[in-house]
């Protein structure tokens, strides 16, 4: 996180895991990028005058996967806690992995081939989507 923090201008907190910056990507006089850390560690950039990720992650000198935590070896084994969400929490999760999915997509059209990261991702992506089925009580 620091990492990506470290080479943004004009940093500011605007809450938790919540800051804003001057956008990297275009001549921006006050901060149009707003920066959200989740709770799983992945990072979403966004810029307020449309530029698009790929160009803020290329323009920090970053790649997308640095947005994603790194895989903790020996995590997989874990069986996940089966909590019940709300129908809301739960399309709420599934609108957020859907903009991930769309950036990841929109930076593989870009560059014409695809990260083992961003294949990890998108893989990652179906598991998510195929365990918000099922998570939601009346
Ligand atoms: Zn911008």
């Amino acid at each position: 996180m620091s990492l990506l923090l470290d080479r943004l201008e004009g940093v500011r907190a605007t809450g938790h895991s919540r800051w804003v910056a001057r956008c990297p990507a275009h001549d921006d006089s006050r901060p149009s990028l707003a920066i959200t850390k989740k709770a799983d560690g992945a990072v979403l950039l966004h810029c307020f005058a449309g530029c698009e990720v790929g160009d803020l992650v290329g323009a920090l000198g970053l790649d997308l996967s640095d947005l994603f935590p790194a895989r903790q070896p020996g995590v997989h084994g874990v069986k996940p806690v089966k909590r019940r969400f709300s129908a809301e929490q739960v399309l709420h999760a599934v609108a957020f992995e859907l903009i991930e999915v769309t950036l990841i997509v929109g930076a593989i059209a870009r560059r014409g081939s695809v990260t083992r990261t961003e294949r990890e991702r998108l893989q990652q992506s179906v598991s998510r989507f195929m365990a918000a089925e099922g998570r939601t009580h009346e």
